[in-house]
């Protein structure tokens, strides 16, 4: 199983090591290379609706799984505690299927958040 060390950066540095997994606080986000070895940077960006954060002191974990459809490699990895997990090959339909999900829970997201606001201006 693959290893991916954690480092909590201020800046993300312009060249990246493989098997880390680079992370700023100050900007809410996360980067590492594909863990296939395409060389492909993976961007994760930490938000209600992306990614969050599991650190227990001593490792780090992403959820939910990091599906790279847009890289040519399509890997699709968990990160826990650490380790790659890798995820079984997806088909293309089911890709789009989730992709499609994953837009209208952005947009069900965005739309409650907005009426919250509001709501917040008129009380
Ligand atoms: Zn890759």
């Amino acid at each position: 199983m693959k290893i991916l060390h954690y480092k909590f950066v201020d800046f993300i540095p312009e060249e990246l090591e493989g098997d880390i997994l680079y992370i700023s606080l100050e900007f809410k986000t996360a980067i590492h290379l594909c863990p296939c070895g395409c060389g492909n940077q993976v961007v994760t960006p930490f938000s209600p609706t992306d990614w969050k954060l599991i650190f227990d002191g001593d490792s780090v974990s992403l959820y939910p799984s990091i599906g790279s459809w847009a890289l040519p490699c399509k890997s699709h990895y968990w990160i826990k505690n650490n380790k790659i997990e890798w995820a079984p090959l997806w088909h293309e339909r089911e890709i789009s299927k989730l992709r499609k999900k994953e837009k209208k829970e952005k947009k069900k997201f965005f739309k409650k958040s907005k009426k919250k606001l509001i709501r917040e201006q008129l009380f």
